[in-house]
């Protein structure tokens, strides 16, 4: 609060202070200095003291809750965080803050929620008129598409559990349900590439039993009618290192054990499988299955080694399993194709069993396949397609081509170490595993084609902003993508807003808000960005992760979003050499990066004979994955070229960013309510850290003094025309709309006339639009 404000009137009035655990706890002043107060705190009756700048202006009523942040008079942090408190308390997990939604995650189901009879009541309602909700928000966008004619997108942001996919379903339901009628069977294969998605690129994490290990945008796209015409999902980053190894606790994808627990006993002989603790991919993780207690399937105990499966009400590897042929089957996907994914997926399982040992009979100093391994390698190489000799051969060793004197020469096999090729192993498993995931992608979008879309509505799903002890490369590029998410939102909210005041000549003070525009570029720019650096880097002959964080650091001396990472105030950091790591100032915090693996991690280039290997399969769509250019390889002059991991993403980023600059937009935060997976209990303080992570401070500062919601006269000419007499109908569109609010006896304060379009506070238009409807 401002200081130049108080007076000893302030005495007994209450404040909000920040608290460690609550986030804000209620306080009263006592006493004025000249360096801030003395309060009473409302729940434990402390005395303390807080500069002034540290205390937040509290509502008169604490403990009153609205639909909409806007319609309280002191919009700040700690009124947000109070007000979805009191509504979480109350069971409500959705809140407005003017045309923003805020998700509270409640870990429950909520009955009706998400019932045909919910979808009912949102049908064509503008936001308001309704409790906040997520069918709200699409509705809105629905309604905008079909008003403005320009495509929407809702983008779902938040932290890993916070409820983004679960949002991304029930848009897809909502739409489906109101106006997919018309597209068949299509309309059923949109709601089932969720099974399929989940399948494959969700795995059990620390964080969330279903985390989405990849990033997506789902278009739905509409013909000229309004009704489904079809969708296309684009997909992102795929966390590939999961396929070989997991954390503690955590699991590999769903589709392994599913595969394992779910499997016909035909097709479990066929594909030679075994309990989950037997495979090198799945026993360093966590190998337990989900059960679902309600299931009529029970786990068979032979598939199971040990005691190792856990119950869930949500997820079950079984059901699950069942549910996932039936969705591969309603998108067109046959007995062959799904064949072909059953293999593959199990082939990966055996080629991860694969051991290598020296080979003390090699002069050259190459490894062998160890004897007791040998069987997985002959199950491996059949479930593949390969020759079990060529896989031996491909595994061992690599190809090179010599050259003499600049001359291209004859090609040699150089023999590998077995430490590097069990590196070589687990890259081919990742390679396969993540062009499987880019087919699966290109059939699902084959089995929704739209003809002519007239619009979409496209739903965008990733991974929030993180940072943990350990910061590698797949936080990096999920930070940078949130960095250019950021931008946007500020652009979108705050910097047009202000510019269209100012257009319309409009009176309203400036927002000040921090621009990330130079963190961006630190990432992107041409040549000393850290992404072009460190492709840079891997064109090198002797390529080091400590000589491209050098350069990094060299190249961009005095950025102030980059530091040294002993600069890093974070105390659970692993003590780091310059030449080790970077520490980025993010929006929404500093995070220090380990950069240990950024190179191996941005190259995911299979090394040439196991790339000539898999050429070689008999199964021509095995090959044709790592051929085709619908999965993801770029061609160039008849040749595929290699593109790096970060230049792809940094690719695929910006197009999306183009796409959402043409798009109308609605934002949808959701929250984590707390890590540990609890059903309605509220962490003040890590709810309001999301909160402000989510730039959630400068909208409201901006929401306070601003006017949310406009329509043009035009527009509102239009829509009210008819249900008013002619005589006001004859006027120009700006005359009837004055001559309006006035008839209506409009209290001034609510809105204001700008140049071409008439502004209302937040919430106002929902309340003038009922007036109107009411008459
Ligand atoms: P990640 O980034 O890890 O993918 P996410 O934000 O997509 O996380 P979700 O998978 O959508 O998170 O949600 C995590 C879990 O929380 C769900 O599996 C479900 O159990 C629960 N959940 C989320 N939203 C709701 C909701 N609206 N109602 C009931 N439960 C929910
Ligand atoms: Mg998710």
């Amino acid at each position: 609060m401002e200081s130049s404000t108080h007076s000893t009137a302030d005495f007994g009035r209450l404040v909000w202070i920040s608290d460690e655990k609550d986030g804000f706890v209620a306080a009263r002043i006592t006493d004025i200095s000249q360096n801030g107060f003395t309060l009473v705190t409302e729940n434990t009756n402390q005395t303390v003291t807080r500069r002034y700048e540290e205390t937040f202006a509290c509502e008169e009523d604490p403990n009153k809750s609205v639909e909409d942040n806007c319609a309280l008079v002191h919009l700040n942090e700690a009124t947000l965080l109070n007000n979805c408190r009191l509504r979480y308390a109350n069971g409500k997990i959705y809140t407005y803050v003017a045309n923003i939604l805020i998700s509270i995650n409640p870990y429950q189901l909520i009955d009706n929620l998400y019932s045909s009879e919910t979808i009912k009541q949102y049908r064509g309602k503008s936001l308001g008129q309704q409790e906040p909700h997520i069918f709200a928000i699409a509705d809105k966008a629905y309604r905008e598409m079909r008003r403005n004619k320009t495509s929407q997108s809702i983008i779902v942001s938040g932290e890993s559990g916070a409820g983004k996919t679960e949002s991304q379903k029930a848009v897809l339901k909502y739409l489906c349900e109101n106006w997919g009628a018309e597209a068949g069977p299509i309309q059923q294969r949109l709601l089932e590439t969720n099974p399929i998605l989940e399948a494959f690129g969700n795995a059990k994490t620390l964080r969330n039993n279903n985390s989405s290990r990849f990033g997506k945008f789902v278009q739905i796209h509409f013909s000229d009618n309004g009704s489904v015409a079809g969708g296309f999902v684009s997909h992102y980053l795929l966390e590939t290192s999961r396929v070989c190894r997991q954390a503690t606790g955590e699991r590999n994808y769903h589709i392994f054990y599913q595969l394992i627990a779910g499997a016909s006993p035909d097709l479990y002989e066929k594909l030679r499988l075994a309990p989950a603790n037997t495979f090198n991919y799945l026993k360093h993780g966590a190998t337990m299955f989900f059960v679902n207690s309600k299931s009529p399937l029970k786990i068979d105990t032979s598939r199971v080694s040990e005691a190792n499966s856990i119950s869930d009400s949500i997820i079950s590897d079984i059901d699950d399993f069942a549910k996932l042929e039936k969705a591969l089957g309603l998108s067109g996907m046959g007995e062959s194709e799904k064949m072909f994914i059953w293999s593959t997926v199990a082939g990966i399982l055996h080629l991860g069993n694969i051991e290598f040992e020296e080979n003390s009979n090699d002069s050259r100093g190459g490894c062998r396949i160890t004897s007791e391994t040998e069987g997985s390698l002959m199950k491996a190489s059949e479930l593949l397609g390969l020759e079990p000799e060529e896989m031996k051969i491909g595994l061992c060793a690599r190809i090179m081509q010599a050259t003499k004197g600049g001359v291209k020469g004859t090609l040699i096999r150089v023999p590998l170490k077995s430490h590097e090729a069990s590196a070589g192993r687990d890259a081919l498993a990742k390679a396969i595993y993540s062009k499987l995931f880019d087919w699966l992608v290109a059939q699902i979008n084959k089995s929704i084609p739209f003809e002519k879309s007239s619009g979409y509505i496209g739903v965008l799903d990733v991974a929030g902003f993180e940072y943990f002890a350990v910061n590698s490369f797949e936080q990096f590029c999920i930070n940078f993508c949130n960095e250019k998410l950021q931008h946007f939102f500020n652009e979108r909210i705050l910097k047009q807003e202000q510019e269209m005041y100012e257009a319309e000549g409009l009176n309203i003070q400036k927002i000040e808000f921090t621009d990330n525009q130079d963190c961006i570029e630190l990432f992107e720019k041409k040549a000393t960005g850290l992404f072009d650096l460190l492709d840079e880097e891997a064109k090198l002959p002797r390529a080091t992760f400590q000589h491209f964080t050098q350069r990094a650091h060299e190249s961009n001396k005095n950025h102030f979003r980059l530091d040294a990472p002993r600069k890093s105030k974070v105390k659970s950091h692993r003590e780091m050499r310059d030449d080790e790591g970077l520490l980025i100032r993010h929006y929404a915090g500093s995070v220090c990066y380990e950069t240990r693996y950024f190179v191996d991690k941005n190259n995911d280039q299979l090394h040439n004979s196991l790339e000539m290997l898999i050429e070689q399969s008999s199964f021509p769509l095995l090959v044709s994955l790592f051929t085709s250019e619908a999965t993801g390889a770029v061609k160039t002059g008849g040749r595929l070229k290699a593109v790096s991991v970060g230049a792809k993403f940094k690719s695929q980023l910006s197009s999306l960013l183009d796409k959402l600059n043409n798009t109308g937009t609605h934002f949808v935060r959701c929250v984590k309510p707390n890590s540990q997976m609890k059903a309605w209990h509220f962490d003040g303080s890590a709810i309001l850290g999301q909160l402000q992570c989510a730039g959630m401070a400068s909208v409201l500062r901006l929401m306070q003094e601003g006017f949310p919601s406009r329509t043009s006269f035009a527009d509102l000419y239009s829509m009210y025309e008819k249900s008013l007499p002619p005589s006001l109908a004859r006027l120009d569109p700006r005359l009837f709309s004055k001559c309006l609010f006035r008839a209506l006896g409009l209290d001034q304060n609510d809105f204001q006339f700008g140049n071409t379009k008439v502004f209302f506070r937040a919430g106002k238009f929902a309340e003038f639009d009922q007036m109107m409807k009411q008459d």
